[in-house]
C-alpha cells in the first residue's frame, strides 16, 4: 500500500502496487488544463508534463503514470466553481434526495463532503435540516462559508479528520464527488474517512466511469487532475485493502457518465447488482488490455478525423471558432494539435475568468461568447460536446447562425439540431 504516491513518474499501480503498468494511449506532454495564459505569459516558457493513460492488469485499474504536485493542479485560486454548472447542481439535488430516502437521514445526522468546493452538494442537505461540514483546499471554501455552509479549508488528511471528529462528532454519511479520483494520498484519505465515519455510516463517492469513457471515446476526460479512472473490480480491491466493503453502485449521467459507489466499514458480500455491473464491464473489455488498446486506437482515429475535418473546412475558406473553453477540452485540443491556426477564438459566457486569456498549450484566445453572434464564423467547434444538443440549441437561440462541429466520439458537422 502506498500511503502517498510521490510526485513525478509512477512506476507502480496506485491501488495494488504491482509494477506492470501498460500504456493504453500516450497523449505526449501536456500542460495543466487549468493553466490559462496571459498575453505576457505567451512570451515565456510553458511547462508540460507526460500524460499517459495506463492500465494495471493485476487489479484492473486504469490510471496515469505521472503525478503533478497537487498544489499546482489545484492551486488556492483554482477557478472552478461547482455552483456554476447547472448539470452538477441538478445531480447534487438528486443525490441529496437519494441519500435522505435511502438512509432515512434525520436532522441529528452529520454529513461530511470532502472536496466540497463551494458547498453545492451540502446546501440541499442543509436545507433539509441536517448538520453539514465541508472540507475543501481551495478558496472555494470561502464562498461556501459565506453562504453559511460550514467548511474547513485544507487538503484533507488524518489530522483534519481527527479535528473534525473532535469538534463535530462522527458522520452518518461521507461523500466525495469528483475528487476521489483526483488525490494522490488515496490510502491516507480512506484512513481519514474511517476516522470520521460512524460504524454503520456510508461512504458515497462519484467519479467518471471508465465504461462510459471507453464507449464514448471520451479522451478529453484524461488529464492530470484525474489520476485514476474507476471501474468496479479495482474499487472492490481498494475498499477491501482499507477495511471497507463496496456494497452498491449505480451509474449516473453526470460529467459524460459517472459511477456512484457506496461503501461501508467491515466485510459485506457484494450484491447481485454489483455482479451484474461487473459482467457488463467485462463484456465491453474493461479488464482486457487488448480491447482497451483498441479503444485507444479508436481515439487516435477520432483525432485524425477531427483534424482532417477542420483542415478541410478551413481550406474551403471557412472560419472556425469554438464554443466554450472547459478545462477538459484542453486535452482534446493539445492531443489533436488544434491550435490558434485552426480555431480563431473560443467564446466563454460573459463573466468567465478565462476571458482575455489564452488556452494552455494551444494558445487560442478566449473571448466573450457574444463575439460569436456578431462575428458569425462559419463553424463552431462544440468543446463542451458532452452537453451537445442542449448547448447547440442554446447557441442557436442566442443568435449563432453557422454550423456546429461535434468533435467526439465521431467528429461531424451538425447543421440541423
Ligand atoms: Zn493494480
Amino acid at each position: 500500500m502506498i500511503k502517498k504516491i510521490p510526485v513525478g513518474h509512477v512506476d507502480q499501480c496506485q491501488i495494488c502496487s504491482e509494477k506492470n503498468l501498460e500504456t493504453i494511449l500516450s497523449f505526449g506532454h501536456q500542460p495543466i488544463v487549468q493553466n490559462y495564459l496571459t498575453a505576457e505569459q505567451l512570451n515565456q516558457p510553458e511547462i508540460t508534463y507526460p500524460l499517459n493513460f495506463c492500465y494495471c492488469s493485476n487489479c484492473g485499474l486504469a490510471q496515469l503514470d505521472y503525478i503533478i504536485d497537487q498544489k499546482l493542479v489545484f492551486p488556492l485560486n483554482y477557478p472552478y466553481r461547482t455552483g456554476l454548472t447547472n448539470m452538477l447542481i441538478k445531480n447534487f439535488r438528486s443525490l441529496a434526495d437519494t441519500l435522505e430516502k435511502k438512509y432515512l437521514l434525520t436532522t441529528d445526522d452529520l454529513i461530511i463532503d470532502i472536496g466540497s468546493n463551494d458547498g453545492s452538494l451540502l446546501k440541499p442537505l442543509k436545507d433539509k435540516g441536517m448538520k453539514v461540514l465541508g472540507i475543501e483546499p481551495t478558496n472555494a471554501a470561502e464562498d461556501a462559508n459565506n453562504q453559511g455552509i460550514r467548511t474547513i479549508q485544507g487538503y484533507f488528511n488524518e489530522k483534519i479528520a481527527n479535528q473534525a471528529v473532535k469538534k463535530y462528532g462522527k458522520a452518518k454519511i461521507i461523500t466525495m464527488t469528483n475528487a476521489f479520483a483526483h488525490i494522490n494520498n488515496l490510502f491516507e484519505i480512506l484512513k481519514g474517512i474511517e476516522i470520521m465515519l460512524d460504524d454503520d455510516g456510508i461512504f458515497v463517492s462519484e467519479s467518471q466511469y471508465l465504461l462510459d469513457m471507453m464507449q464514448g471515446l471520451e479522451l478529453d476526460t484524461i488529464y492530470h487532475e484525474h489520476l485514476r479512472f474507476y471501474s468496479l473490480k479495482p474499487l472492490i480491491r481498494l475498499f477491501s485493502l482499507t477495511g471497507f466493503s463496496l456494497i452498491d453502485a449505480e451509474t449516473i449521467p453526470a460529467a459524460g457518465g459517472s459511477i456512484r459507489v457506496y461503501a461501508k466499514k467491515g466485510q459485506h458480500l457484494a450484491g447481485n447488482n454489483l455482479k451484474k455491473m461487473i459482467k457488463a464491464e467485462e463484456a465491453i473489455g474493461l479488464y482486457d488490455i487488448k480491447k482497451l488498446k483498441k479503444y485507444g486506437h479508436r481515439m487516435i482515429e477520432a483525432k485524425k478525423e477531427l483534424m482532417a475535418l477542420l483542415i478541410n473546412c478551413q481550406r474551403q475558406g471557412a472560419r472556425i471558432a469554438a464554443i466554450g473553453s472547459p478545462a477538459r477540452s484542453n486535452t482534446l485540443l493539445g492531443f489533436t494539435h488544434i491550435d490558434n491556426h485552426l480555431i480563431d477564438y473560443a467564446g466563454e459566457k460573459s463573466g468567465s475568468p478565462k476571458i482575455g486569456l489564452f488556452t494552455p498549450g494551444t494558445h487560442i484566445p478566449v473571448v466573450d461568447e457574444k463575439k460569436l453572434f456578431v462575428d458569425q464564423p462559419d463553424y463552431a467547434l462544440v468543446l463542451s460536446w458532452h452537453l451537445g444538443k442542449e448547448l447547440m440549441q442554446l447557441m442557436r437561440k442566442l443568435g449563432f447562425k453557422g454550423k456546429f462541429i461535434m468533435p467526439l466520439p465521431q467528429p461531424r458537422v451538425v447543421e440541423e439540431i
